[in-house]
């Protein structure tokens, strides 16, 4: 089996709250997504997609995304998809750094090995663990009260999981904190993501003003080193997020116990194959994790449900389901949320049949 055809499709996904903010001033209101089909010679395609959470969140941005796949994707046509270890290693060797350009092609070529060995993508990313698996809800940046009755609002709809975009003045963020605290109830999950957005003086003093509320810290400051000195500052539990990309800094942060939980984004792994790796260093080291990518539509959500499905609840903190977080849908098939939670598909692949008049003609074509 060979690799023939490498297309890509943009996608516009706007977001049913408007827009979505978070630290530093940073917000988006219409996401600009990549979907990258991949065609073989005996007639499989495969799907995946790339949406970053902007241009200013991590080394990312939608128009590089497709930039790199015209310079990427001619070297891998004529590639066996299903050889994903032999794929990525051509990629990295064709094209240095730069993991989010792979990660679509990546997702792509487990959906054709799935539909190949007519099996979902979770029996081959390791196994499904149980009916379904805890979503998070992401809580867009506001003033306390919006937050607080957002949180209100979606924990009617089912979710128990809370990530509040915090990361602006200190005081208005122990005032988030404190007014969504109290909406909660026991059992409730409560984690205030700073998203690198703190120096480490007010991350201090945010960590101090909350020190009674059951929250967690997530990624409070840009470096890991800054990072690394609040986690030595507070007893509240750490995850880290933006500054962990690789096998390497993993290794680094749990040598140095910088984190109890760690974000693994697809994307900023490089693709389902390397975040895979990510996800089962984790288990066996003992870091909970959440699955999820920077951003994306149905495709997307379907890739984090395969992920997030095959990983022992344990230690799966939570998981993402952008999917609803857009009002655009891509493809059919993805998984849909269900009061807070969410199964992968059973289908082979990633189960999912793109919406061909939402995607409409490639924005480029690889053959
Ligand atoms: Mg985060």
């Amino acid at each position: 089996m060979r690799i023939t055809r490498i297309s890509a499709y943009q996608v516009d996904l706007p977001l049913h709250e408007g827009r979505y903010a978070w630290s530093g001033g940073k917000s988006v209101a219409v996401f600009d997504s990549t979907i990258v089909r991949v065609e073989t010679d005996d007639g499989f395609a495969g799907h995946g997609e790339v949406c970053p959470l902007g241009p200013f969140y991590l080394p990312a941005y939608a128009r590089g995304v497709r930039a790199g796949l015209t310079e990427l994707a001619p070297h891998l046509i004529g590639l066996d998809p299903r050889q994903l270890a032999v794929l990525n290693e051509e990629m990295d060797r064709a094209l240095k750094g730069h993991a989010y350009v792979k990660s679509g092609i990546d997702i792509a070529c487990w959906d054709i090995l799935g539909q190949v060995s007519g099996q979902p993508a979770y029996v081959l990313l390791g196994g499904r663990y149980g009916e379904d698996f805890v979503l998070y809800r992401a809580i867009s940046q506001g003033t306390p009260e919006e937050m607080a009755q957002s949180v209100a609002n979606y924990r009617a709809e089912g979710y128990r999981r809370f990530q509040l975009k915090v990361g602006a003045d200190a005081e208005t963020d122990i005032e988030r904190i404190r007014a969504v605290a109290e909406v909660l109830e026991s059992g409730d999950r409560l984690v205030a993501d700073a998203n690198t957005g703190w120096l480490p003086h007010e991350a201090a003093r945010v960590v101090r003003g909350v020190e009674d509320v059951d929250v967690y810290i997530e990624q409070p400051c840009l470096s890991y080193e800054s990072c690394l000195s609040i986690r030595r500052r507070t007893t509240h539990p750490f995850v880290l997020d933006e500054t962990i990309d690789s096998i390497e800094t993993l290794l680094t942060a749990h040598r140095d116990d910088a984190m109890d939980v760690v974000n693994i984004k697809i994307s900023k792994f490089g693709g389902l194959t390397k975040a895979r790796q990510a996800r089962d260093l984790c288990v066996s080291l003992g870091i909970a994790m959440t699955i999820e990518d920077s951003w994306g539509g149905d495709v997307t959500t379907a890739a984090i449900s395969h992920l997030a499905h095959s990983t022992p609840p344990e230690f799966l903190f939570t998981a993402t389901d952008f999917n609803s977080y857009v009002t655009v849908s891509t493809a059919e098939g993805a998984p849909q949320r269900n009061h807070g939670r969410m199964a992968a598909s059973t289908a082979a692949g990633l189960g999912i049949a793109p919406r061909w008049d939402t995607l409409g003609e490639p924005a480029l074509v690889i053959e």
